[in-house]
């Protein structure tokens, strides 16, 4: 019987294999078509700094508009991307379109910083310096209304070399941002070794931290840390109007997520950036006896 479930598991597993690599290839054609076709878009999502009540910027997070699948959200294709060696091509895409939107915004008077997200596999080599460097040169755009979001995968490959590159990048006078902090291995030990300027508390923190004393204390501590290594703190996947009165009642008030608005197409960022209207009166201001 061993024997024979054996045999099926292999029968199953060649399957699978089959037609693992069939979509692979297939999505590897699509990919670099969907690039040249204008269906790989930039999608913005604000950071709100609830206490100067500006908008801080946004983040850019990409989306496929298949023609056949539809609307398609970053980790259904970025995975294959990343195994197909096609992720630069697509985030070099949105480099270029974030500069150029930055840009655009800046030159309306809106300064907004635009950030995007970088795939780890890019810490294996320099390129994505010299792509970061080329987007701003033909683009015009101050490095100062870039940032580029990092996670922990940075530093799986090549550590070296990955620090020298952040370090790179930052030279260039690029925000850094610390993705998805307080869900990984060693995330101290990066904030140490790298130069950030932002960390971004991971959003499984925000869904506990009106319920969950053991959340709470854990967002309490990070905010201390970040307080003492002077790096900013993003709160992401803020939903509810409540868990921002929480965020901005210890100190932390740059806040991004669906509570605001969720990512959406520029037109539509636009027309919420127009509407924006900042809370008329502060609900915690009692508590910081600091200003
Ligand atoms: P991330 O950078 O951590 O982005 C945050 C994710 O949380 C986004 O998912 C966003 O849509 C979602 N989100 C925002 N506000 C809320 C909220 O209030 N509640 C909840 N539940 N979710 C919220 P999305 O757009 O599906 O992106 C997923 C991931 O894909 C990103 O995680 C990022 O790691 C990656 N990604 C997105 N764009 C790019 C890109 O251009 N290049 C690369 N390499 N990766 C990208
Ligand atoms: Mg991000
Ligand atoms: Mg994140
Ligand atoms: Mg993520």
């Amino acid at each position: 019987a061993a024997k024979e479930s054996g045999k099926n598991q292999y029968k199953i597993f060649h399957t699978d294999m089959e037609a693992t690599s069939k979509h692979r290839l297939m999505v590897q054609n699509d990919l670099r078509s969907a690039i040249k076709q204008g269906e790989i878009q930039l999608y913005y999502q604000p950071q709100v700094n609830v206490r100067s009540h500006e908008v801080y910027g946004c983040e850019v997070l990409v989306r496929w508009r298949h023609p056949k699948h539809g609307l398609l959200a970053p980790d259904l294709f970025i995975p294959h991307a990343e195994e197909s060696g096609l992720v630069p091509l697509i985030d070099y895409y949105v480099i270029e379109g974030a500069c150029r939107q930055a840009k655009e915004w800046l030159d309306e008077g809106l300064d907004l910083v635009v950030s995007v997200n970088l795939s780890g596999l890019h810490f294996r080599d320099r390129k994505v310096v010299d792509a970061l460097r080329r987007a701003l040169d033909i683009t015009g755009l101050p490095p100062n209304y870039l940032g580029v979001e990092l996670t922990e995968a940075v530093l799986i490959s090549d550590s070296e070399l990955a620090i020298q590159v952040v370090g790179e990048i930052k030279d260039l006078g690029i925000k850094i941002s610390l993705d998805d902090f307080g869900v990984g291995y060693s995330s101290l030990n990066y904030l140490r070794t790298l130069p950030f300027d932002v960390v971004k508390l991971d959003k499984s923190f925000i869904s506990g931290i009106l319920t969950s004393p053991q959340d709470q204390r854990l967002t309490e501590g990070i905010m201390n840390l970040a307080a003492s290594l002077q790096l900013d703190v993003v709160a992401e996947g803020v939903e509810s109007s409540e868990q921002a009165d929480y965020l901005q009642g210890i100190n932390c008030y740059l806040l991004q997520g669906y509570f605001f608005l969720p990512p959406r197409p520029k037109a539509e960022f636009e027309s919420w950036l127009a509407s924006w209207q900042p809370p008329s009166t502060p609900k915690r201001n009692l508590i910081f006896p600091f200003g």
